[in-house]
């Protein structure tokens, strides 16, 4: 999301004529998107807006503007906080520095030369109303904000136009998008449907889904819309009901593994790669190894895995004790990557021999193409720049847990 976000702000300032400056001091303009869903990366936002701060003694044209999960909805104290800091600009919310381009007479619209491949980001709704106990985001993104579907498939159609093969949908809970617009009839499906004609999309893809909104009339839907990728990101955070209901998700270990087996089968071949958290209080051993069983189970495509740690502002730092042992934490952490490396291994290899669809994201100087499958794979095949936005067969060679490696089939492509 934070990536998607700090490319729209370079979209819109290439927009208004500004080139990208080498360093701080070179800038008439910085803007820091700060992520702070670990007290860590918070830390690290503000020493870095403090010494900009600093520079602004020295350069006092420059205006400096501040976005990101920093940045609460509703708070007066960030600017005595920062007082050199001349602008606020809520995670998502750059009206602030639309307003500053218009009283400075600055004109244009959006650059998309700013789009870097053919597979761009599209946030479709801000915020999360679950409350995961760990969590911060809900805190400081706010509710559920979606955008209306008409912004949604203009802004499609305008990337479409300047030569986007992809979009991917994002939000924190994309599968609640539309909930929060009473009267406008329209769900994640109803979107994606409407995206299914925007001309020159090849893929659309979407993620984060919350488990217990991904429903069998959603999978129904899809699984007839063929430029909508079957891939899922779907958090599972922990493979035992304590530890699941410890951190406030909605749904037990076996809803969760149900949910895995009805995406396999109304949408065989589906991608699905999920997130889990370590060491969270109280986890115990036995607790451990049922997420461990989980992962051995369900055969994901990726797992990304953190340990716990205690963000200062949420229900868990306040109410529950961080007793799991930091090397103990480490240790869970490398054995899930071992295991998780023996799963997605296994799936590989049995990819090696066939033909896959990958959309050609980019190809280097050395001619090295890289892209993804339709179900999320990443893929490295031999290929000239010109493939670049095509959809291509790559026939596989070698897998490895993270990655196919094979040749391009010549002969097959979108352009034929
Ligand atoms: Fe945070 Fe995701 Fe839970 Fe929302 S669903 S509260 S964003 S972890």
């Amino acid at each position: 999301m934070n990536m998607a976000e700090s490319t729209r702000l370079v979209a819109k300032l290439r927009g208004w004529g500004f080139e990208e400056a080498a360093i701080p001091e070179e800038a008439d303009v910085v803007v820091v998107n700060a992520c702070v869903v670990r007290q860590r990366a918070e830390e690290r936002a503000v020493s870095r807006i403090k010494t900009l701060e600093s520079l602004k003694a020295s350069h006092p044209g420059l205006t400096l503007a501040v976005t990101g999960c920093l940045v609460p909805l509703h708070d007066g104290q960030l600017q005595e906080r920062f007082p050199q800091v001349d602008m606020f600009m809520p995670a998502g919310d750059l009206s602030g520095l639309d307003s500053w381009a218009v009283e400075h007479g600055l004109e244009g619209d959006c650059a998309p030369s700013v789009l870097n491949g053919p597979s761009v980001f599209l946030p479709v709704i801000q915020g999360c109303t679950n409350g995961c106990t760990y969590c911060i985001v809900p805190s400081r993104r706010g509710k559920e904000r979606s955008r209306p579907p008409g912004e949604v498939v203009f802004e499609a159609r305008e990337l479409a136009r300047s030569g986007v093969k992809e979009v991917v949908l994002l939000g924190q809970n994309v599968n609640a998008y539309g909930r929060d617009l009473p009267g406008a009839g329209c769900d994640l499906a109803g979107l994606l449907r409407e995206l299914q004609n925007v001309e020159g999309l090849l893929r659309i893809r979407f993620l984060t889904s919350y488990p217990t909104d991904v429903t069998d009339s959603f999978l129904e839907e899809i699984s007839t819309m063929d430029r909508v990728c079957p891939a899922f990101s779907l958090p599972a955070q922990a493979g035992d009901d304590a530890v699941l209901s410890g951190m406030g998700r909605r749904y037990t270990v076996a809803q969760y593994r149900m949910l895995v087996s009805r995406i396999r089968e109304a949408l065989p071949g589906a991608g699905i790669s999920t997130d889990v958290i370590v060491g969270f209080p109280g986890e115990n051993e036995v607790q451990f190894e049922g997420t461990v069983s989980l992962v051995t189970g369900e055969g994901f495509d990726t797992v990304h895995i953190a340990p716990y740690s205690p963000r200062p502002g949420t229900v868990a730092a306040r109410t529950l004790k961080d007793d799991v042992p930091a090397g103990e934490k480490k240790r869970r952490q490398r054995r899930l990557e071992a295991v998780q490396r023996g799963v997605a291994t296994e799936s590989g290899a049995r990819l090696v021999g066939r033909d896959v669809e990958v959309l050609v994201e980019d190809v280097s100087g050395g001619g090295q193409g890289r892209g993804r499958t339709r179900s999320g794979r990443l893929v490295f095949f031999p290929a000239a720049e010109d493939r670049v936005g095509l959809e291509v067969m790559v026939s596989v060679k070698q897998a490895s847990p993270w990655w196919l490696q094979g040749i391009l089939k010549e002969g097959r492509t979108t352009d034929d």
